[in-house]
């Protein structure tokens, strides 16, 4: 028997949404010879002898608890493999190639690739070990990803432990596809869950007719891309309505899939839609492919069907951005605020992330204040303006391209605030954030 720890390096309230947990989970138990058991932040340090460990990377702000749960538990479990999975491992594992054995690059449904990683096998498709590999972006870029063609119902986790405190509150997670047709040039899921791949209505409602059998949700959470490109998600959710009678989440949704029909049934108070750039022709320029008329016409359908709160997302420091684009999303979001009660916008800069067509492009480091400035303008307007903290952003960037050098670094200025001010002394900040060759 094989003894599994299962990591999401953050708190349990967003572990214990995410579905790779549940899919990794479940993937992993059905094997005989395998106990795999799910950790959080909050009680990971009990983990003892076992023979592998599994962290999943999501994001890259989490490296700093990375490195820290990976130091705390190497002595307490000398016989592990650790084995790291996620986006972030498919899209650039090397600041954290000092901590991992192995990274799995791809997705690992209708694989046998976790277990014969736990088994020690070495010669596994889709896997990257950086002391064997090298640990430079050409070795890991020699790795080829591997994905399931069509996603089965059989490695589906249906058992899935939910709780009120997770981000999608008590709710059950359904996922209707992996990948997007869609072609925004800074999206970095849209490259490393190529091709898209949707469920049949006809699984999906097995899913959540046997989701909603083993577990206590109270609601259904649709996890895709973009859900509204669905074909089917119309009926998807009237099914669930019908039968159900429960609450339908959807993660956001693109303006040009929102309908009257969808909206109807999905009987949500606030629609949250993400233009990302204020003017069209920014749009077209990052393959937004969203016209004006696209936003005024959902926000038309959201007003008849008693919608009162808007949620805009939007980017600043695109490439190419003007002034003009800026003065754009402000006065969409003031005309916006005219047609609705409650509307507030989220403003983050953005970060040329690797494997996306944006990923040469420089950081701007005037978007701290591009956001200052709209959050101004806006203020007295009623509009809602938040952010996330800049600096974490800035890492943000720093880790996603980053290389294996910084690995020693998060180790040692275990902040994200503190590793910045130390690659701002050594003059090191450009290296990750401009423009690349
Ligand atoms: S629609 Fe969303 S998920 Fe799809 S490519 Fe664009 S940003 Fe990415």
């Amino acid at each position: 028997m094989k003894n599994v720890a299962l990591i999401y390096p953050n708190k349990f309230k967003g572990g214990i949404s995410c579905l790779a947990m549940h899919i990794l989970h479940h993937h992993l138990n059905k094997y005989r010879d395998i106990r795999c058991d799910m950790y959080f932040l909050e009680n990971y340090s009990q983990i003892k002898n076992r023979d592998a460990i599994i962290i999943t990377l999501q994001y890259e702000n989490d490296y700093f608890n990375v490195v820290k749960i990976v130091e705390k538990l190497k002595n307490k479990n000398p016989e592990a493999i650790f084995i790291g999975g996620g986006p972030c491992s498919m899209s650039n594992p090397l600041p954290l190639s000092d901590f991992f054995d192995v990274f799995v690059i791809g997705e690992i449904e209708s694989t046998d690739i976790m277990y014969r990683l736990i088994n020690r096998e070495v010669d596994v498709e889709g896997t990257y070990f950086p002391e064997y590999h090298g640990k430079s972006k050409e070795n890991f870029k020699s790795i080829k990803r591997v994905y399931p063609k069509k996603l089965g119902i059989e490695d589906y986790p249906i058992n899935q432990f939910t709780h009120p405190s997770g981000a999608y509150g008590k709710a059950y997670l359904l996922e209707i596809g992996r990948g997007c047709p869609r072609r925004c040039k800074f999206c970095m899921a849209r490259s490393i869950y190529y091709p898209p791949r949707f469920r049949s209505l006809e699984d999906l409602t097995y899913l959540v007719d046997e989701g909603l059998k083993h577990t206590d949700a109270d609601k259904v959470a649709l996890i895709a891309p973009s859900v509204g490109d669905y074909k089917y998600i119309v009926d998807l959710c009237k099914y669930i309505k019908e039968r159900y009678n429960i609450q339908i989440s959807p993660s956001s949704l693109r303006v040009d899939t929102v309908s009257e029909e969808l909206l109807e049934v999905l009987d949500i108070k606030t629609l949250t839609i993400a233009p990302e750039a204020g003017s069209e022709r920014l749009r077209d320029y990052i393959g937004k492919d969203i016209s004006n008329e696209d936003i005024e016409r959902a926000l038309e359908v959201a007003k008849e069907k008693g919608i009162d709160g808007i949620k805009l997302y939007f980017m600043v420091g695109l490439p190419t951005e003007e002034k003009e684009d800026i003065e754009e999303i402000i006065s969409l979001s003031k005309d916006v605020k005219k047609k609705f009660r409650k509307v507030s916008i989220s403003i983050n800069p953005f970060i040329p992330k690797p494997c996306t067509e944006f990923e040469r492009e420089p950081f701007n480091m005037e978007s701290k204040a591009t956001i200052k400035y709209i959050e101004k303008s806006l203020k007295r307007h009623g509009v809602r303006v938040s952010y996330e903290n800049f600096n974490s952003m800035v890492i943000q960037c720093v880790l996603s391209r980053g290389d294996a050098s910084l690995g020693n670094l998060i180790k040692e200025y275990n902040k994200p605030n503190q590793l910045l001010k130390y690659l701002k002394k050594k003059g090191l900040l450009s290296k990750y954030l401009g423009a690349l060759e």
